[in-house]
């Protein structure tokens, strides 16, 4: 049988201010475009998350790659999983300092297929055999960057916005998510937060596929992305089951966040925040978002 390709992106679970509405749903769309383009040649839905995750990257105004938050000491420490759903198979990386495509070196650690998750530094050395090399100290760093980290010490208050996320599913029905980060501003160095952890930021079977985004921390202590999976495996519609999902992660943790969905037969945007700037292409059915209509 043939299935319905479709993509969906998030930009990030947060607050937008008004001045960038127009720049971050233009980006989320542009990503969506990569990765159908993928689904369109016949591509795999694993090739289009990552298409679409990478256009994100390297557009500043999002918090992976360029743009990502910084660690308290001002450095770019970048975390990024793809997982596909068909072979349940994850490629993740946490805390690499000066990786600019994180979710191109995850795919790398998914294809070599010896481990599931590198982190830190090292990772580099993974990293110059698959031809990925660090960016310039510093390169990442943008203003915006900077200024939210100062407003971040100064006072704490909203550290996370702008994480890049995609799920897609092919036209031989399979699924795949992927999930990039800068994490939280004013992190520690070394916190990796959900976005890499299969079953919490990213997560991808035969059922579903799914990209979280928000407090990090909270979604980590509900496993968020995998009980989404469950219940849609269990019947649930993608929307129903992220509804569900994130009611239960703000009765346990009062934290907020926002996910995307895609299933066989459904796809699903769903936040507790104010916006989550997402886009999303499934046949005719094309459209971006800042929150939910
Ligand atoms: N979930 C991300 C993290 O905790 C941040 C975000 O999505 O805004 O690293």
């Amino acid at each position: 049988m043939t299935e319905r390709p479709a993509i969906v992106v998030h930009g990030g679970a947060g607050m937008v201010a008004p001045e960038r509405h127009a720049r971050v749903r233009a980006g989320v769309r542009a990503a969506a475009e990569a990765g159908h383009a993928v689904l369109a040649a016949g591509g795999s839905a694993l090739d289009a998350v990552v298409a679409a995750v990478r256009v994100l990257e390297d557009d500043p105004t999002y918090n992976a790659g360029t743009g990502a938050a910084l660690t308290r000491d001002g450095q770019v420490q970048t975390d990024a999983a793809v997982m596909d759903g068909t072979t349940q198979r994850i490629g993740a990386v946490g805390a690499v300092p000066n990786l600019g495509c994180a979710v191109q070196l995850a795919r790398a650690v998914l294809d070599a297929g010896e481990h599931a998750f590198l982190v830190g530094p090292m990772a580099w050395e993974f990293a110059a055999e698959h031809g990925i090399r660090p960016v310039l100290d510093g390169s990442l760093v943008t203003d915006r960057a900077r200024a939210r980290l100062r407003a971040v010490l100064a006072e704490p208050g909203e550290k996370g916005g702008g994480t890049v996320g995609a799920v897609a599913r092919d036209a031989r029905g399979h699924l795949a998510a992927a999930t990039s980060t800068g994490g939280v501003a004013g992190k520690r160095s070394g916190r990796v937060g959900d976005s890499p952890i299969a079953g919490a930021g990213t997560w991808a079977d035969g059922a579903a596929a799914i990209s979280a985004t928000g407090d990090g921390e909270a979604i980590l202590r509900v496993a968020l992305a995998h009980a989404i999976a469950i219940r849609v495996a269990a019947g649930a519609s993608p929307a129903a089951a992220a509804a569900a999902s994130l009611a239960d992660l703000a009765r346990v943790t009062g934290g907020t966040a926002g996910v995307i969905v895609v299933s066989a037969t459904a796809l699903a945007t769903v936040h507790l925040s104010a916006h989550m700037p997402c886009a999303w292409i499934s046949g005719a059915d094309r459209g971006d978002q800042l929150a939910a209509p």
